[in-house]
This record gives structure tokens, C-alpha cells and sequence, in this order.
């Protein structure tokens, strides 16, 4: 029976709902800022789609374009005033950042309670103490798109594909408070396909446009593919889809997948960080 497909926009139109009706509610409008420096075109497709999302749930927003060329001490100024400004509770820096940027001291120079990307030590190292505040928002994405097929996850076999900071890391240590045995594989894991074959719930998030493939996976397995690789014929994720899902018990399609959700949770973590930054909640 080929896999049922796991609609990130749906889930995510859920929790926008939610954003939106807190909001309402809220007596001071949450507010983001987002830092966009140069014009990587991917950067600026992602940005314009965040701010439309924010603007819909009904965010203060604030958009910083800022010329490729601008200096180390130029973007920490802005950052400095951004952490400041009593209107903005969430920030986002566009990563990748150009050469002449200190990608690690700029994320590093974020408020941690205004960091909407849960990037900064701060936010990590709860994260690995299991004292979670914001979280990086395309793992709690996955952890999402997981809890949304209603199945266990406490004592499941669960393989992350990837151990980036961003993503696979993050993943992997939430999976763990969820009581799954997780497994992380890099690029130097040999024999991937062993170590994806036992995977109940599989996240993959390695950047390599299909690598996935349908033998390489446990039948009815839950499979999350975080990739966003641009081909000549459009984008595709780290899974190849139309083979895996086959074989999967549930499956997450690119694009539709984990970007919408990766969205709906950066606007969450700006309503976190707005009460946390108020001691409302730590
Ligand atoms: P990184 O390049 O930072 O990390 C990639 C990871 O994959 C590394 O840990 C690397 O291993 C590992 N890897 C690379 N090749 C292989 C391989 N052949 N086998 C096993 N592991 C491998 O990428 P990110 O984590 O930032 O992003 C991963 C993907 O997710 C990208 O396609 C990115 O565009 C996408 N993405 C999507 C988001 C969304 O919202 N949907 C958000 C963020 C990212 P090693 O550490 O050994 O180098």
C-alpha cells in the first residue's frame, strides 16, 4: 500500500490558526524582524515567504535588506538596535551570510530571548538539557510533521540523516526527549543504507538531492525529507519520492513538506520569545 502523505501545509494552517488567534488575543503585538543581507536568491524566496506568513497571522514585521557588502561591525550595529527596539521579540538573520561575515558572531550577538531561530548557545544548550525554550524551528517542524500520523514514537528506532546545527542536531535531540532510540548519520557513516533500512522514523536532512532510495528503507516507516535541492527539473528533497513512498508508511513531499512548517514554527517561536522575554515563561 503506497504511504499516506504527511501535508505540511495542513498542519501547518493548524498552528497558524492558533498564532493568529493568540494574537487577537494578545494585549502587545508580537513583532519580527528579519535580516537579510545580499541577494542569494534562495534568501530572498524564503524571506518574502516569511513575511507574507507573519504579516497573515498578523505580526508587527520588520524587514532589514542590507547591501552584500556590508561590514562585520555595520550588521552587529543593527542586530544591536534590533535587540533594543521594545517593538521586535523575534529576530531571524538569513543564513548563509557573506564571506566577510562571522557567521557564528553575528547569531551569537542575538538576544537569546529574541532569537526566533533558537541558534544561539543559549537556546542549544537548553535544548540539550532538555529544558527547552527556543527550539530551531525546522526540528520542532519535523517533530510535528511525527506527532501528526498519531503514531508512538517512545521506544521507536529513529535515524537522522544529517548533524547539522540547524537542523539534524536539534532533530536528533528531540526525538531523544521523546523517548526514540535515535541514530545520527553523516557523511562519513558507512554502509548508510544499514543504519536507515532499521529506521522506524527516518529525517532526512543532508542536502543530496534523492539520495534516499526505496531499498534503503524500512517498510511503513515514517519518513521526514527535510531537502530542498534546486535540479534543472525543479526541487526535490533527499528522498526520492516517488520510489520511497512505496514502501513508507507515511512520507513528506518537497515542497510541501517540512518548509511550511519550518515556517509556522518561526512564528510560534516569535510568540515564545515574546513571553519569555516578558518572564512569562522561561
Ligand atoms: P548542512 O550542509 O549544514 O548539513 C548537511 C549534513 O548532511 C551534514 O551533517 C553532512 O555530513 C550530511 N551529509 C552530506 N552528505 C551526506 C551523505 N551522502 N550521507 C550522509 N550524510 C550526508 O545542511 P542543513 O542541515 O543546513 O540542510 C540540509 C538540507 O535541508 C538542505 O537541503 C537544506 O536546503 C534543507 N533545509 C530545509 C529547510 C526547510 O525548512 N525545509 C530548513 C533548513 C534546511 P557532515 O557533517 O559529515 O558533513
Amino acid at each position: 500500500m503506497p504511504a499516506k502523505i504527511i501535508d505540511g501545509k495542513k498542519v501547518a494552517e493548524k498552528f497558524l490558526k492558533d498564532i493568529n488567534k493568540n494574537i487577537k488575543q494578545s494585549k502587545e503585538k508580537p513583532g519580527l524582524a528579519i535580516v537579510l543581507v545580499g541577494k542569494n536568491p534562495a534568501s530572498e524566496i524564503y524571506v518574502n515567504f516569511k513575511e507574507k506568513k507573519a504579516r497573515e497571522v498578523g505580526l508587527y514585521f520588520k524587514r532589514f535588506n542590507l547591501d552584500k557588502n556590508v561590514s562585520q561591525d555595520g550588521l552587529l550595529r543593527i542586530i544591536d538596535d534590533i535587540n533594543q527596539n521594545r517593538k521586535i521579540h523575534g529576530v531571524i538573520v538569513q543564513l548563509p551570510l557573506p564571506d566577510q561575515i562571522d557567521e557564528t558572531l553575528v547569531v551569537d550577538s542575538i538576544l537569546p530571548h529574541k532569537d526566533a531561530d533558537g541558534f544561539t548557545p543559549v537556546n542549544l544548550g537548553s535544548l540539550v538539557n532538555d529544558d527547552n525554550r527556543l527550539v530551531p524551528a525546522t526540528a520542532r517542524a519535523c517533530l510535528e510533521l511525527i506527532k501528526s500520523t498519531g503514531q508512538k514514537i517512545a521506544g521507536k528506532n529513529a535515524v537522522v540523516v544529517g548533524r547539522s546545527t540547524i537542523v539534524g542536531k536539534p532533530t536528533a535531540l528531540l526525538l531523544l526527549q521523546e523517548n526514540a532510540t535515535v541514530t545520527v548519520c553523516h557523511s562519513k557513516t558507512k554502509n548508510l543504507k544499514e543504519h536507515t533500512k532499521n529506521a522506524d522514523i527516518l529525517v532526512v536532512a543532508c542536502g543530496k538531492a534523492k539520495l534516499i532510495k526505496k531499498d534503503m528503507v524500512k517498510p511503513g516507516a515514517i519518513v521526514i525529507d527535510v531537502g530542498i535541492n534546486r535540479t534543472p527539473n525543479g526541487l526535490v528533497g533527499d528522498v526520492d519520492f516517488d520510489g520511497v513512498k512505496e514502501v513508507a508508511g507515511y512520507i513528506t513531499p518537497v515542497p510541501g513538506g517540512v518548509g511550511p512548517m519550518t515556517i509556522a514554527m518561526l512564528l510560534d517561536n516569535t510568540l515564545n520569545a515574546m513571553e519569555i522575554g516578558k518572564g512569562v515563561r522561561f
